[in-house]
């Protein structure tokens, strides 16, 4: 697992897709630059999630809000006062962690050995294992999982109660060392606000402190009467939104996975007070069809519904995905309720209702929200693609599989040899498809060294002009996955890279 991780992250600059920030510099910790590949990649999630999140539906619409909001924002919706984390320094080492992360990750080493319990059993009886049957008979494995549980719900329930001390506690108990030094020295436990703070205006004294949001939901919020008035929205109706969200997140080495700086495509959907569990399972069924459309694996998603619910919320459940480190949240669907539009009535003074005809009645919409970070799927999508393969010929080759409708380059043109008119036929396709694809053009090396240089850039086509060209006007058109090749005519192509990358 942390060899396929190493791969990612090596891949991911070795081909342009992403570069550490400021790296002249030695790096900002968890801030990151795309690169020419990766910008096209983003892109291109950006806009397959804008696509069937906006264009599909007739009663969804766009925003785009600004980073910056009126501070009283953020105390409305919670962000002054409860965003924070638990975190803890060492002593010895000085460096600073989330206290809950701590314990978790001690959890997850039990649960490695549950794994590995269950790896044991399933090879000993063969066909005849039942892995559920195992998991919840087992002594052994059942007193792990009672342990899990026991820590877990003793953090969870000391952190509700803001007993930061018996956090502190919890981790001395289960002398929790600091992973890097080994050391037992800690200090207390101290809540911290994730919002990065900056100043409005010039003078000292009139200055105003406001914060960089930490997440694009409340510009979708504030704005909701406007978007409901000027676009003559009925409920149920959604806005959408994709753009920055900062947070000041303590974390180590986990690439683009938790980022300071990232991207969240957010929609909120504005229901009828009592039917919002209704349209929760609605999008929660929706946005999981909206993973396996991209044809990843079924068996890479699974849903993790919240038991502890944050205090906006009546319903919370994760999609997760299987990240080189496990799986993971990758996306968010949150039953809000009235919690926002009504802080917000609160905090401005304003009325933020709707009028339903059908009712002839006001009131303040629920809200149910599907949250996905950008980043996240990006590493979901790059790490599930990269691959290597052992060939028939013994060698093996390094292919980025990502979904063609992703792929940054749709086809790179080939001439085989650098002479006898090749490279200007090749030239002539390349301007007839740019204008419908992404396209490049490679005649460096030989053509066997190309083709793996476009397989490992995640490129799904590969065309070669060749002598043959010259005479019938047709080429070679290489699928990457399959490594197929087949002779075709060159108007033909447009067509074969359309029915694939155009889902
Ligand atoms: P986590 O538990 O991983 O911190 P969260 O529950 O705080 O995430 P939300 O506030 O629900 O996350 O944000 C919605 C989505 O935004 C997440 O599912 C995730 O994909 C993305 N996201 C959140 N924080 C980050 C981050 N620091 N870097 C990259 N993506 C993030």
């Amino acid at each position: 697992q942390e060899d396929q991780f190493k791969k990612v992250l090596s891949h991911a600059k070795e081909y342009g897709y992403v570069f550490q920030s400021s790296e002249i510099y030695d790096g900002l910790s968890a801030v990151y630059d795309y690169a020419q590949n990766g910008v096209e990649l983003k892109k291109n999630i950006r806009n397959y999630w804008w696509k069937a999140m906006v264009q599909m539906h007739e009663n969804i619409v766009g925003i785009d809000a600004s980073i910056l909001m009126h501070p009283t924002t953020w105390k409305a919706s919670g962000h002054v006062d409860a965003f924070n984390d638990p975190l803890i320094d060492n002593k010895d080492s000085k460096k600073r962690y989330r206290a809950d992360v701590l314990v978790e990750d001690y959890c997850a080493k039990i649960e490695a050995k549950i794994d590995k319990e269950v790896a044991k059993a399933a090879k000993r009886f063969g066909d005849a294992f039942n892995k559920e049957e195992f998991i919840s008979t087992n002594g052994r494995v059942l007193g792990y999982q009672e342990k899990i549980d026991t820590i877990l719900s003793r953090l969870a329930k000391s952190l509700e109660n803001e007993d930061l001390a018996d956090v502190k506690a919890l981790i001395e108990e289960l002398e929790i060392a600091d992973p890097l030094t080994g050391s037992k020295n800690w200090t207390e436990v101290k809540q911290f606000n994730l919002m990065f703070g900056t100043q409005l205006g010039a003078s000292a004294d009139s200055a105003m402190q406001v914060y960089l949001r930490p997440e694009t939901a409340q510009g979708i919020f504030v704005n909701f009467l406007n978007v409901q008035k000027t676009g003559r929205m009925k409920i149920p109706f959604g806005i959408a939104q994709t753009g920055k969200a900062f947070r000041n997140e303590i974390v180590a080495r986990q690439f683009i996975f938790r980022m300071r700086e990232f991207e969240q495509m957010e929609m909120q959907f504005f229901v009828k007070p009592g039917t919002q569990k209704e349209w929760y399972e609605k999008w929660k069924e929706t946005r999981l069809k909206w993973h396996l459309s991209l044809g990843m694996g079924a068996d890479n998603y699974r849903f993790h519904d919240h038991e502890k619910l944050a205090h906006y919320a009546d319903a919370a459940a994760d999609i997760e995905f299987k990240f080189p480190f496990g799986f993971k949240e990758l996306e968010g669907i949150h039953s809000r309720t009235d919690f926002d539009l009504k802080a917000h009535e609160e905090f401005s003074g304003k009325k933020l209702q709707y009028f339903d005809p059908e009712e002839n009645k006001n009131y303040v919409p629920y809200v149910v929200e599907t949250s996905i970070g950008l980043d996240r799927m990006f590493l979901a999508v790059f790490s599930n693609s990269l691959q290597e393969e052992e060939l028939e010929n013994g060698t093996t080759r390094t292919v980025l599989k990502l979904p063609a409708v992703l792929a940054p380059t749709k086809a790179a043109i080939l001439p085989l040899v650098k002479k006898d008119g090749l490279p200007e036929i090749a030239r002539k396709i390349v301007d007839d498809l740019k204008w419908d694809f992404n396209v490049s053009y490679d005649d460096k090396d030989a053509v066997g060294r190309r083709y793996r240089r476009q397989d490992a850039a995640g490129t799904p086509f590969c065309i070669t002009v060749d002598h043959d060209t010259l005479e019938d006007n047709t080429v070679t058109i290489r699928h990457r996955d399959t490594m197929e090749q087949k002779r075709v005519k060159i108007e033909e192509l447009s067509n074969i890279i359309n029915q694939e990358v155009n889902v």
